[in-house]
């Protein structure tokens, strides 16, 4: 049963919300057992987590005070991508300045008739009449699903348009230190099929109308039930037994699940090394039988243009282009960010300008595609 006083502190009313869809609907087991983890206790609070509250509330409020300089350089291309983002959006669907209402983080619901099953706070939306546009902002790192199967956009995009009666939401996610994938397009039909699955997650995962069943996954990485949950466990020993048996024995139609359950503990493997390693940085003796080998200096050069100089000298001459090859490596995708940041242009609109720029210098090799699971849901463009 939910804690009375949680719900009144609670601005979710103890529901599920958009941040955590993505887990909710490939495992809607896993509610209750956060739930559970969340009661006794236990809560996961890492420094990025931290600094990712930081810049959402410097980036809602405009008050950078509580940020250092690289957190404030963060924001501000934060903002340029925003804006690109909007500015497109505004063109392609000819929508006038004054026709535009712009949000930032705000909450927004999305029901079952008249019951609220799930909220999703925005950092960053627009509507205008019955178009919207929603943004996700990801100031760290971490690799996130891409807006065509992202559950958290998803429900951003249902709740935005059930609050402010839409037919048609875009998404996209603004993360500066990640390529930028492409915005994705809901229509009423994809909206609808998004509010379905949302709310028969909810019903499954909250009210446990189903089984409740676990599905372990990627999406087993920030779970807050992992250490001790039942399904990873059988998961762990599943992947035992096979590594011991004869992989020609192993049957076609079992080596999707195989896969998956190999990523999910994979991540979950990783998780426990870092975990451990963080522990030894703490107290170098605090796991018996391991310890941290000595740290080592890692060389870089500071002054690009001091080594060149010092370079040049020592071979008597200007650098050759086979020389300038052999040290420094140039990627397309590293000269697309370029014009991406310094001529504002958005992903496609740059890639299209490179690949006119470097006609018949970029080379084609052939790349092996990496194995993803075939999704039953169409990812191109919403569902
Ligand atoms: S660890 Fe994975 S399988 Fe277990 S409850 Fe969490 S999401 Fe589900």
């Amino acid at each position: 049963m939910t804690n009375v006083t949680t719900i009144e502190t609670d601005e979710r009313l103890g529901l599920p919300s958009a941040s955590g869809m993505e887990r909710l609907i490939a495992c809607p087991g896993s509610w209750k057992l956060e739930e559970a983890a969340r009661a006794s206790g236990y809560n996961e609070e890492s420094q990025w987590a931290e600094a990712g509250t930081r810049i959402h509330k410097a980036n809602e409020t405009g008050d950078a005070t509580e940020l250092d300089i690289p957190e404030v350089e963060l924001v501000e291309r934060i903002r340029t991508i925003e804006n690109r983002l909007l500015k497109e959006w505004m063109s392609e669907f000819n929508l006038s300045e004054e026709s535009i209402q712009i949000r930032r983080e705000h909450r927004e619901w999305i029901h079952s008739g008249v019951m609220p099953v799930a909220s999703a706070k925005l950092d960053f939306s627009a509507t205008a009449g019955t178009r919207g546009l929603v943004l996700d902002l990801k100031s760290g790192r971490k690799v996130v699903s891409v807006p065509a199967r992202n559950w958290q956009l998803r429900a951003g995009a249902v709740a935005i348009a059930e609050e402010f009666h839409l037919t048609d939401v875009r998404t996209a996610i603004v993360q500066p230190f990640a390529k930028s994938s492409p915005a994705c397009d809901y229509d009423p039909a994809s909206l609808s099929v998004c509010q379905e699955m949302i709310v028969s997650g909810y019903h499954a995962a909250v009210e446990g109308t189903s089984e409740r069943p676990l599905h372990p996954g990627i999406h087993c990485e920030f779970c807050l039930a992992r250490y001790g949950c039942a399904a990873i466990r059988e998961s762990m020993g599943l992947l035992q037994k096979f590594h011991a048996s004869r992989w020609d024995l192993i049957a076609s139609e079992d080596k999707k699940g195989l896969w998956l359950m190999a990523k999910s503990v994979g991540k979950l493997s990783e998780d426990i090394q870092k975990r451990i390693e963080d522990e030894l940085d703490e107290n170098p003796s605090a796991v018996p039988g391991l310890m941290r080998k000595p740290d080592q200096k890692v060389r870089s050069i500071s002054d690009p243009y001091l080594a060149v100089r010092a370079i040049t000298d020592l071979l008597n001459g200007p650098l050759s282009p086979d020389d300038f090859n052999e040290i420094i490596f140039i990627g397309v995708g590293d000269v697309e960010k370029l014009v991406q940041s310094k001529l504002s242009r958005s992903g496609p609109k740059a890639k299209e300008c490179v690949n006119d720029l470097l006609r018949g210098i970029i080379e084609f090799t052939p790349k092996r595609g990496s194995v993803v699971a075939v999704n039953q849901i169409k990812e191109s463009n919403g569902i």
